[in-house]
């Protein structure tokens, strides 16, 4: 039995996996690798998944859900090409790698990037507070979830601007307003399925205003929105996938149970995290990743001996980012309660035995 606890790709639930499975060797007949997406069976996929979505986020009237390619990275573009405006200015909250990645990815579009909060003064490990947000830009972007360094937002950022958020780490871990948004995007091997493809809620009436001189087809949200996510062939294996899992989702009490479970997981972590004395934790109070806890040891020259005991008993995927040493425990929707009670009891053993 193994406990994964990677950053992505991730764990899924097994029954997502064994249907998924079953559909690449029989899909009504055929396998679902080589059905035509222009087939009934494959846009009825293409529609359930968008409508799980709808379901579980509470989608509002007036948003459309694509799933496209390129992962949150292109992301980065897609949002910021779209959401252009007059001023050509945009203000970004650089809370870590992919924040940067993705004020990088609006400069080099010809945006003036405005980074108005930022936590990099002590490399990335709490979220900015006290900022003011810009009023006389064309829109604001930040990061949900700090999937590196395990921090987190625990509220929305308040602006009358069009506001994005890449999701990536947390979408469908708890319940969001997405009234609040105009895009909101994902790469799916998160917390949604296989990578491949990228969840995008978009308003629609933000579409085709765009002042940008560059905007090849396939980056034009609009062109998505008018094809219903069809534009051109898209990744059926990940689509089909996430839909599967979002009906495990759905089934089993939705975003709201999912919240309560990964509460209970985090909290479960953390207590052991904070009463240990060989640990100690990365990101301090209420900044804490649900999603990603990162934490370190005490006394480094106790690594070996902890890394082998992880290792003896199943876990995977617990060694820290480079970028911040350590190690990173990610929590996603599909792991278990009981993964990370194994997690915390190996800690324990640990400290009894070194301690
Ligand atoms: C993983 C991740 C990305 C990068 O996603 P890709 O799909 O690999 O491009 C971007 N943002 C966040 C918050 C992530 O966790």
């Amino acid at each position: 039995m193994k406990h994964n606890f990677g950053a992505g790709p991730c764990i899924l639930p097994q029954d997502v996996f064994k249907d998924a499975a079953k559909a690449v060797i029989d899909f009504n007949g055929l396998s679902l690798l080589e059905v035509s997406h222009r087939s009934r069976d494959l846009i009825k996929v293409m529609e359930e998944a968008q409508s799980l979505v709808k379901k579980a986020l509470n989608v509002p009237e007036g948003y459309s859900v694509l799933f496209l390619q390129g992962g949150a990275s292109l992301g980065f573009t897609i949002s910021a090409l779209n959401m252009m405006r007059d001023s050509k200015s945009a203000g970004y909250i650089n809370t870590g790698t992919w924040a940067k990645g993705a004020i990088n990815e609006a400069k080099a579009v010809g945006i003036d990037v405005n980074v108005f909060a930022n936590s990099e003064d002590t490399n990335f490990n709490y979220i900015p507070k006290d900022f003011v947000v810009p009023s006389d830009v064309d829109f604001i972007h930040y990061t949900s979830n700090n999937t590196i360094f395990g921090t987190q937002f625990q509220y929305v950022v308040n602006t009358d601007l069009p506001l994005i958020c890449d999701m990536s780490s947390d979408i469908f871990s708890k319940k969001i307003d997405v009234s609040k948004f105009d895009i909101i995007y994902a790469g799916a091997q998160k917390n949604l399925g296989p990578a491949g493809a990228t969840l995008f809620i978009v308003k629609e009436e933000v579409l085709g205003k765009s002042t940008s001189s560059f905007m090849p087809k396939y980056l034009n949200l609009k062109n998505h929105v008018d094809k219903d996510s069809m534009l051109n062939t898209p990744p059926v294996f990940s689509i089909y996938t996430s839909m599967l899992n979002l009906r495990n989702l759905i089934e089993n009490g939705g975003v709201d149970a999912a919240a309560a479970r990964n509460e209970a997981k985090a909290s479960m972590l953390y207590n052991e995290v904070d009463s240990n004395p060989l640990f100690k934790s990365a990101v301090q109070g209420i900044d804490r990743s649900k999603m990603n806890a990162t934490f370190l040891l005490t006394n480094d020259s106790l690594k070996d001996q902890f890394d082998a005991m992880w290792n003896d008993a199943g876990i995977i995927g617990l060694k820290g980012h480079r970028s911040v040493g350590g190690y990173r425990a990610s929590m996603y929707n599909a792991l278990s309660i009981e993964s990370v009670k194994i997690l915390t009891e190996v800690m324990n053993e640990f400290t009894r035995k070194n301690g």
